[in-house]
């Protein structure tokens, strides 16, 4: 990052880090770790299960103490002016804290008077919220009596009540069912529609997949790659890939024919994936037999990348 792409007000990023490191004792959480996001973008953060995606998100809010590199939030510097960052971001927990005694409009209204919204718009705040999550109609019932579903929106709508320019979403729809998911995600989309920086950590290829204008692929505190999920597709995992299904014996027949030819492969459930398959030649072709031509996907950059299965 020059100068002048320094975060800012009226500059292109609306969060950097740079060099950033992050040790627990033996262990490095976050290992130099370089990340942007430019204004009005999703940044989906994909890595496997202990990449250091929760560490950054903590670095960024201040929750933790970087040991090396810089962090700059919305144009604060972290730690520095982690209070003013703060105030600016919205930060959506993993971890379900609402109240349960409150109902959805009063766990809004708490965090707008914590949010420091101003008294005369701190109820036009709350209800802008609840429209969208689409809890208007359920606005007075306790969230104790609300579905997975609903609370999961809630949590989003209560990081969003201060009407922040960026929002940070650890994992949001690990665990909930596919058509949970699917709100989500149809509510994450509008977000951005709306403008707002989004920073998304998830472990779901397909949520960084239909949701990330950029990815960064996470893996050991590093980003290991990044880019759209197309221009990560592109150079890492070629355009076609083929599956080849048959016993055990077949399957490593095919891993040895692709190695012979160059070509890099992955077990996919039943089935062995031969990537970058529009470079396959005829000769290897004829001798991997018939197989199942598809596009490549974000899941076969990851596997290739990180080495790590998907769930
Ligand atoms: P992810 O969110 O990608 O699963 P984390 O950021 O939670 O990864 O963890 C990265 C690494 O740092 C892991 O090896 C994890 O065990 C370690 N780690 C994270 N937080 C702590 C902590 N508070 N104390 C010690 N080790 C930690």
């Amino acid at each position: 990052m020059t100068a002048g792409e320094r975060v800012g007000a009226c500059t292109t990023f609306a969060l950097a880090l740079r060099g950033v490191v992050k040790r627990y004792g033996e262990i490095v959480a976050v290992d130099g770790l370089d990340l942007t996001a430019r204004a009005g973008t999703c940044l989906g953060l994909l890595g496997p299960n202990g990449a250091g995606k929760s560490t950054t998100m903590r670095l960024i809010t201040g929750q933790t103490l970087a040991d090396a590199g810089e962090i700059e939030v919305l144009g604060f510097r972290v730690p520095r002016e982690s209070k003013r960052a703060r105030a600016a971001m919205g930060v959506v927990p993993q971890l379900d804290n609402l109240d349960e005694e409150l109902t959805a409009r009063q766990n809004l209204a708490v965090f707008a008077r914590l949010y420091r919204v101003p008294r005369a718009e701190r109820s036009a705040a709350v209800e802008r919220a609840l429209d969208l999550a689409q809890l208007r109609k359920r606005a007075d019932t306790k969230t104790d009596e609300l579905s997975g579903g609903m609370r999961r929106r809630l949590l989003i709508a209560r990081g969003l009540v201060h009407s922040p320019r960026l929002v940070l979403l650890d994992e949001p729809t690990v665990g909930l069912d596919p058509q949970v998911r699917q709100e989500l995600w149809a509510l994450i989309d509008a977000l951005r529609g709306e403008g707002v920086t989004v920073l998304m950590s998830t472990h779901y290829i397909e949520e960084a997949e239909r949701l990330a204008d950029e990815v960064a692929v996470m893996s050991g505190g590093r980003v290991i790659a990044t880019g759209s999920p197309e221009q990560l597709r592109a150079a890492h995992a070629g355009r076609d890939a083929v599956e080849y299904y048959g016993p055990p014996v077949r399957l490593a027949e095919i891993e040895s024919i692709a190695l012979e030819a160059g070509l890099a492969t992955r077990r996919t459930g039943p089935a062995v994936s031969v990537l970058r398959a529009e470079l396959m030649t005829e000769a290897t072709s004829a001798r991997l037999g018939r197989g199942y031509r598809r596009p490549s996907s974000l899941e076969d950059v990851f596997v290739s990348l990180t080495g790590e299965d998907v769930e």
